[in-house]
């Protein structure tokens, strides 16, 4: 299979060293020694996502017996929770090749004609970040999905001439972050839509303890548990945080990842129980002393923490949701009261929520 590494990402930075951040979910320099062995390369060894993997095996095993490529398949969701890993695996059950490129890679129409005529009978094309398209890619994408053609028209005015070549039958995976963010032409060209969720804490223990065994790391099943609860839902982040408390383990205990040692390196690297770092408290402290706990517009919320909206959206917003600290509302962002106790504030009094103050 070919080598599935990131590019590593890069994005507008407010204050935030993203290379640096322990529980940032894309892709870094770090993870570059463990990502790929670390991948499972069967849809048996991919843990959870119980949904999308069972829809998928049915897909897969129609596809192989129909002897025809599988529909086009749409992954979104959060970065970091499998989706790249999930296009190698549809590769791998179908038995055919994967080729990668990621959205902002394929800058012209002829870079996309180039790597789909290079494409083999039954071949998986995985295109990361597909929403970063440009329009005029996408157009040439359009009849290579639908028609398995390519349309290309050479030359201006009379010279102009146009061609009609045929392609091999092959499966598009596209991954998203921001479903949104698709065209609707495009996005109607996927057959096949499916959801990642993120993880949660003991499917990301079993995703810990196997990836400790091919590492060779020694790890008790509490100490899985620690790492995993505090690896904001995202089996990314679950792998760098085991890569590093293994290093706390080595010093401070006798090597194994014990409850004790893995609530040690994790304390030590400011990542608190609920798996937020010095960035999410930020943000929360932001919105709760600057804005009384919203609702505050996201534009504002981001000026005053100096981060890009699309980043507060994208990279801190899902967790937060997902454990109930903050709502988003058609009014604003919200800080909820489980927010106010995590950071031992006082939540305000439930009389006054929401009441308009006419003086
Ligand atoms: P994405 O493409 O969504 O950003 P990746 O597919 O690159 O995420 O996954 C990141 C890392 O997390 C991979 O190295 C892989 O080892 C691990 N991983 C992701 N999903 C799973 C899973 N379901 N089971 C085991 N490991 C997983």
């Amino acid at each position: 299979m070919e080598n599935l590494n990131h590019n590593p990402v890069t994005m507008e930075q407010g204050d935030t060293d993203f290379e640096n951040r322990v529980v940032a979910p894309e892709y870094s320099q770090e993870d570059a020694d463990v990502e790929n062995p670390l991948r499972p390369r069967t849809l048996s060894e991919y843990i959870g996502q119980d949904k999308v993997k069972e829809n998928l095996s049915v897909f897969i095993e129609a596809a192989k017996q129909r002897k025809e490529s599988l529909d086009h398949v749409l992954l979104y969701g959060p970065p970091g929770l499998g989706k790249t890993t999930l296009a190698g695996i549809i590769a791998n059950e179908l038995g055919v090749s994967l080729r990668i490129t990621s959205g902002p890679a394929v800058e012209k129409p002829g870079d996309l004609a180039a790597i789909l005529t290079n494409l083999n009978p039954g071949d998986v094309l995985f295109i990361d970040e597909v929403h970063r398209l440009s329009r005029s890619v996408e157009e040439i994408l359009y009849p290579a999905m639908e028609d398995f053609a390519l349309d290309i028209i050479t030359g201006k005015g009379q010279m102009a001439a146009s061609y009609h070549l045929p392609l091999p039958k092959f499966t598009l995976v596209g991954a998203t972050t921001r479903a949104g963010q698709l065209s609707a032409p495009l996005r109607d060209r996927f057959g096949v839509v499916l959801r990642l969720e993120l993880y949660s804490p003991d499917e990301l223990a079993r995703i810990v303890t196997r990836s400790a065994k091919i590492l060779g790391i020694s790890i008790e099943p509490d100490g899985a548990l620690e790492i995993a609860s505090r690896s904001r839902g995202t089996p990314r982040i679950a792998n760098r945080l085991l890569k590093r408390v293994r290093d706390f383990a080595q010093v401070v205990a006798d090597g194994s990842i014990t409850y004790r040692a893995a609530k040690t390196g994790l304390d030590r690297l400011e990542v608190d129980k609920l798996g937020l770092d010095a960035n999410d408290r930020r943000l929360l402290n932001a919105l709760i002393k600057f804005y009384n706990g919203g609702p505050v517009g996201l534009e504002t919320l981001a000026a005053a923490i100096g981060e890009e909206p699309v980043t507060i959206e994208d990279i801190y917003e899902p967790y937060l949701m997902q454990i109930g600290f903050l709502n988003r509302t058609p009014r604003g962002r919200c800080a909820t009261r489980a927010a106010y106790e995590h950071l031992g504030l006082k939540p305000p009094e439930p009389a006054d929520d929401g009441q308009q103050k006419l003086f």
